[in-house]
């Protein structure tokens, strides 16, 4: 499996925030890091087609996730950043929503979702509102939903923004035990986040790629 970003561009207005990116993704987790502005979440969101691009191609095994449609839709898992989001259902209730959306029928769905909240470990905590879950929780539930379907390509914006040490280490465990034979993209500005759990470091600035490499030639550089 193979996903390609070629010369992929992207302008509000006109100012660029993507010009010209160009990088290819295999089996494993990616840490995709960049300042503010970099240019990240766009990328994330034309790759999860949440986005209109203005130029260039993201092909999965040579073909454009536009000409998959559904089919690619339907691998994917999406970790959006965090938002007031279905304040009003419970954790059981939005990822039913969620798993229904993806097209799970409701056998998988409850199978998936008791499972998922065991390994989030909000088993105990979800016939509650998200109304009144804590920020550590609620990336939780946002990581949990991104996993129904189990998605062979799973993109994470900035899963630990925001988070103390210990549910930020939560998070990293979790993302770490995934198996690798996924394609796994994880945004943050955070450069300890991502030293430990991935297996490549691409580098963005201004829309660009500036760099590529592992945790060990990143920590030579900086
Ligand atoms: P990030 O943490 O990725 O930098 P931002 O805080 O920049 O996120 O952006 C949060 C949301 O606001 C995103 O949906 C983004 O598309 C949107 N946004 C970012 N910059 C602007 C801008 N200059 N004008 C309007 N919307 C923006
Ligand atoms: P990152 O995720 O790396 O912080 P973004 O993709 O959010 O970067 O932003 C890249 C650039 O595009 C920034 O200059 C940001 O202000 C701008 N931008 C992002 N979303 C919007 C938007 N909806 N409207 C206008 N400008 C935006």
């Amino acid at each position: 499996m193979q996903l390609e970003i070629r010369n992929l561009k992207k302008r509000y207005g006109n100012q660029w925030a993507l010009n010209g990116l160009t990088v290819t993704f295999g089996p494993g987790v990616y840490g995709i890091l960049g300042s503010n502005g970099a240019g990240k979440s766009t990328m994330m969101n034309l790759l999860t087609d949440n986005l209109k691009r203005d130029g260039g191609e993201i092909l999965l095994d040579g073909i454009d996730i536009l000409k998959l449609g559904r089919d690619y839709r339907k691998i994917l898992g999406y970790m959006p950043q965090q938002q007031g989001f279905y304040e009003q259902m419970t954790a059981d209730t939005f990822l039913f929503y969620m798993a229904r959306l993806k097209g799970l029928n409701r056998k998988q769905a409850a199978a998936e979702i008791d499972q998922l909240l065991q390994v989030t470990g909000l088993a105990g905590e979800r016939h509650k509102k998200l109304s009144g879950y804590s920020g550590g929780m609620r990336q939780r539930v946002l990581l949990a939903q991104a996993m129904l379907g189990n998605p062979k390509i799973l993109i994470l914006d900035e899963p630990t923004a925001g988070l103390d040490p210990k549910e930020r280490i939560r998070i990293r465990n979790f993302i770490s035990s995934l198996s690798r034979d996924r394609i796994i993209l994880l945004a943050t500005h955070i450069v300890s986040d991502i030293e430990s759990i991935s297996d490549r470091i691409i580098m963005m600035k201004k829309g660009k790629l500036i760099g590529t490499g592992t945790s060990a030639d990143l920590m030579e550089r900086v």
